[in-house]
């Protein structure tokens, strides 16, 4: 996913990029007002307040006023009048420095879930049919009992069939968990979706990566 990053500082937007990369978000930093308006097509915008030519609060009113790209306010500014106009104006939420990289996606993950409410409709992947709002799984017609965490599972790697997710992705997103030990309570799940879709769905292991779920 594409996420511009507007930030003059350095060190922050540095660790910012490093760090949203580890969550597989593809960032493009900008340090200016003028460079972030001229920039294009991005899921999500985090905007640092104090930029160098403009001021943070009117590239956002700028950004709102052309699309409905979700914009996330990071700032140094805890002054509750700047995350009030912040809000006004049409950022969606607001992060002040300093933060974690963990918070920072936290937010992102909430404010694209808002945007991008879960599918209405049931999703038919060749064989198999995943209904995000209640929560079921239909293989050739008849419901495959899952677990909670084996439909979060699914669900997840469903949201993009044939990508790549890292292991770290993975516990992240269905455990909430950031995770860089052993994950082998992933794999025994993967294990378990692997046994009840059978042939229906491939879940491939990326050696020394994480998994990606091909359906058929
Ligand atoms: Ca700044």
């Amino acid at each position: 996913m594409r996420v511009l990053l507007v930030e003059d500082d350095e060190p922050i937007a540095e660790s910012l990029t490093r760090g949203l990369s580890r969550y597989g978000f593809e960032v493009r930093w900008v340090r200016t007002g003028s460079e972030a308006l001229a920039a294009e097509d991005f899921a999500l915008v985090l905007v640092d307040l104090g930029l160098p030519d403009v001021d943070g609060l009117d590239v956002c009113r700028e950004l709102r006023a052309r699309s409905d790209v979700p914009i996330i306010v990071i700032s140094a500014r805890s002054d509750e009048v700047d995350r009030v106009v912040g809000l006004e104006i049409g950022a969606d939420d607001y992060v002040t420095k300093p933060f974690g990289v963990r918070e920072v996606v936290a937010r992102m993950r909430a404010v694209l879930r808002r945007v991008q409410p879960a599918a209405k409709e049931p999703e038919q992947h060749g064989r198999v049919r995943i209904d995000r709002r209640g929560r079921r799984v239909h293989l050739d017609g008849g419901e495959v009992e899952l677990t909670p965490k084996e439909f979060d599972l699914l669900a997840f790697l469903a949201e993009d069939p044939g990508a790549v997710f890292t292991r770290e992705q993975i516990m992240e997103a269905v455990w909430d968990e950031n995770w860089f030990g052993p994950t082998k309570t992933l794999d025994v799940h993967v294990g378990v979706l692997r046994r009840k879709l059978g042939d229906a769905a491939s879940l491939e292991t990326v050696r020394g990566v994480g998994f990606r779920l091909v359906l058929t």
